[in-house]
């Protein structure tokens, strides 16, 4: 645990080394463009430290003095914003960008409690999915196109694969914007029809809103749960990983019914989702199984739970094949 918070605190200090070394090649670019304004932010300073100096000497003579000066400190300003309002230039351009805005990439919020952006990169570690957001950068609803999907009617359905496609789109766009009171998604159908693209889609919108996710096959879930019952049970990493199923504001098991089933993963899987269900925490579930095979793959109490408490989206079509 402790190594990966050290882990953890050198990266938001890498990142901020990251952020003021593009501010300062931004004023670079800026004050090729615009020498006035380099001149301009020379002017500033000195008066700045002009003004202190004075203050510091002859505190109570330098009235007048000080009048002046912030006047000029002033118009200086003023000249400086109208020179990038003409270019087009954003008024914050020269400020620190940060990544989380919330904790200015401190990891620490004012009240010294971890922010979410913290927790998101302890959940990241123990699960192996650092640089997830990388990976979904272009897995998200920007890119989806759905002119990738046919548009001919299929025998014994009722709308083309496009047209389903488009609803599943809309579904999945409002569970992101309704969050975190969307319920849950059961996306089911057989492999290769975007199923694992639209879980990206939505874990790319969520993480980027500073939501925590945590997006899994059942391989990584069954290992964590392994971990924490028999061979890492004391490991506070492992513990907090599995506390995470349970408390993550989105869980996402991608490919469920790939693993096999016995009855320790069964009842575990049981108790994740039925105990998300009453602390109404959201969970994604994706799967090849069909649904009238759910009960006999787990067990009855998982098939209800699934029918009675997730939005169940079917994915049909030709297999694109886009998802590898
Ligand atoms: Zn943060």
């Amino acid at each position: 645990m402790n190594h990966a918070y050290l882990e953890i605190m050198e990266s938001y200090r890498n990142q901020q080394e990251q952020n003021k070394a593009a501010r300062k090649q931004r004023k670079l670019v800026l004050y090729e463009k615009i020498p006035r304004i380099a001149q301009i932010d020379l002017k500033m300073s000195q008066i700045s430290s002009e003004i202190s100096k004075s203050l510091l000497k002859t505190p109570h003579k330098t009235d007048l003095l000080l009048s002046q000066l912030k006047r000029e400190l002033d118009a200086l300003k003023s000249e400086k914003s109208v020179l990038l309002t003409d270019h087009n230039i954003p008024a914050n351009y020269l400020d620190l960008h940060y990544k989380c805005a919330k904790c200015k990439d401190s990891g620490f919020l004012e009240d010294n409690t971890r922010c979410s952006c913290f927790n998101q990169k302890l959940i990241s570690k123990a699960y192996e999915m650092s640089g997830i957001e990388q990976q979904l950068e272009k897995q998200n609803f920007d890119h989806f196109n759905l002119n990738v999907f046919s548009s001919q009617i299929l025998p014994k359905e009722k709308v083309t694969q496009r047209e389903n496609m488009m609803q599943v789109l809309s579904e999945s766009e409002a569970f992101v914007s309704s969050f975190p009171r969307s319920g849950n998604l059961l996306f089911y159908g057989s492999s290769g029809l975007g199923k694992t693209y639209m879980c990206n889609c939505i874990a790319k919108s969520l993480l980027d809103k500073g939501h925590s996710v945590i997006y899994q096959t059942p391989f990584s879930i069954i290992n964590i749960l392994e971990k924490k019952t028999f061979s890492d049970k004391n490991n506070p990493f492992v513990q907090m990983a599995y506390e995470q199923l349970f408390e993550v504001d989105l869980l996402i098991i991608d490919d469920m019914g790939t693993e096999s089933a016995n009855s320790f993963t069964i009842s575990e899987f049981y108790n994740i989702i039925n105990s998300r269900i009453l602390k109404e925490k959201s969970t994604i579930i994706s799967t090849n199984i069909k649904l009238s095979e759910i009960a006999s793959f787990y067990n009855d109490r998982i098939d209800s739970r699934l029918k009675g408490h997730y939005k169940i989206i079917r994915f049909f079509g030709p297999d694109i094949r886009w998802e590898r």
